[in-house]
């Protein structure tokens, strides 16, 4: 019997799902294959669950989400999928259905949501962050909220989002003259985890343009990937007004600039913001697609050898993959390692829920970055720096890691 509840709501899940013909080539490419021995882990798995609730033939339930949460929403088998079929949009999808469901995605997702929506907490927490790491007490927050000592450093910045969303966000078609406009769009886990990198990008911009300086909303990547839609629309809304008089908006957040690539795709059907968001969202650009498209040339050489690491967000979901390398190959020293474009693990607060499986999938990312001989991995991510921080960290310090703003 169909659940015409459920069939109503998931309707372009329905539309998704339904594409998959089961022939598995996802199961292999995706990083969690192998990580848990069964059928569900796999994007086939997931959508034939997905296929099964809105049928009517799987009931909701906890296993069921957690199913929806088990996946690092990076894209691999999207790109790898004969028909395209978007299982990372499908798992958002039933992440919402659940959190609209029970009333609250759960109080961890909730209390860090409303925590990420109020600027002026974001900025205390930053400043607060800024001033534990000078005196070494970073480690101890946020007391008892993260499940391990591993983890606990690192908490803060498991918001700074999972993977990009939708279709591959288009490269920016702005034309950008002297007189252009450029905005800084601030994440807050480059704000939170990373403020030299930003003062590096910052500083970059300045040989450029005179970037204006926002004091701007979360891109609302977590509160989407969480079930809090509506808080991810109000954000969307206020970025959209407090940018409007910027010609162009770089943000060096791969999480940020994706997610804000999108946010015109989430208001076709309202006629009010529209035309706005559509127009915002054509304004952003990737920090290293706008200074290649700028004709940026990287100051310094670098003598060390660099590899670069490319965020999920960046490659699939943005298709920025030459850009970052191609600034890189400029600093003089830089060596492509074996799968640079697999995920890190880190996908939000993945690395943070699944430990053990983000530490597994990081333990590859390692070994790749240390046979390919590089002193310093670049990224250009957040989350991916906090999770190659660890890598380095378990290297016994045979690379660093750097925002790629920090080293062009
Ligand atoms: S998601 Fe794509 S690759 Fe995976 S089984 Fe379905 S059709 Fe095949
Ligand atoms: S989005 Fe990534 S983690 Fe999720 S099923 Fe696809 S390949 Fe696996």
């Amino acid at each position: 019997m169909i659940n015409t509840d459920i069939k109503s709501y998931f309707k372009d899940v329905e539309d998704i799902v339904s594409q998959c013909d089961r022939c598995g080539t996802c199961l292999t490419v995706c990083p969690l294959f192998g990580a848990k021995d069964i059928e569900s882990s796999s994007a086939r798995g997931k959508n034939n669950i997905a296929r099964g609730l809105i049928q009517g033939v799987v009931k909701p339930s906890t296993e069921i989400l957690n199913i929806a949460n088990f996946c690092l929403l990076c894209r691999t088998c999207v790109d790898n999928c004969p028909s395209k079929v978007k299982t990372d949009d499908a798992m958002i999808a039933l992440r919402q259905y659940f959190a609209d469901k029970n009333g609250s995605p759960g109080a961890k997702y909730k209390a860090l949501g409303t925590l990420m929506k109020n600027r002026t907490l974001v900025k205390l927490s930053a400043g607060a962050l800024k001033v534990l790491r000078k005196v070494g007490m970073n480690t101890m927050i946020p007391h008892g909220m993260a499940p391990s000592e591993f983890t606990r450093k690192q908490y803060l910045a498991s918001f700074a989002g999972p993977a990009a969303l939708g279709s591959v966000a288009p490269m920016s078609p702005i034309k950008i003259s002297d007189k252009s406009k450029v905005a800084y769009f601030k994440g807050c886990g480059m704000r939170m985890m990373f403020p030299d990198a930003v003062e590096g990008t910052l500083a970059i911009l300045r040989t450029l343009t005179e970037p204006q300086l926002i004091n701007n909303m979360c891109c609302g990547l977590p509160h989407l990937a969480h079930g809090l839609r509506t808080d991810f629309l109000d954000m969307a809304k206020e970025n959209i007004s407090l940018f409007e008089n910027a010609d162009v908006i770089v943000s060096d957040c791969a999480s940020c600039s994706g997610t804000l690539k999108h946010i015109g795709a989430y208001f076709t059907d309202d006629p009010v913001w529209k035309e706005r968001a559509a127009v915002f969202s054509q304004k952003i650009m990737g920090l290293s697609e706008y200074l290649i498209h700028v004709g940026y040339k990287p100051q310094h050489s670098v003598n060390t050898k660099l590899t670069f690491h490319e965020p999920c967000h960046l490659g699939r979901g943005q298709g920025i993959k030459k850009q970052p390398r191609e600034l890189l190959k400029a600093t003089g020293n830089f060596i492509e390692m074996a799968g640079s474009n697999i995920c890190c693990g880190g996908a939000g607060s993945f690395h943070i829920d699944y430990h053990d499986i983000a530490a597994s999938i990081l333990e590859k990312k390692r070994i790749n970055i240390e046979n390919s001989g590089a002193q310093i991995v670049v990224s250009e991510c957040p989350t991916c720096l906090v999770q190659l921080n660890k890598a380095a960290a378990q290297s016994g310090g045979k690379f660093k890691v750097m925002h790629i703003s920090q080293v062009i």
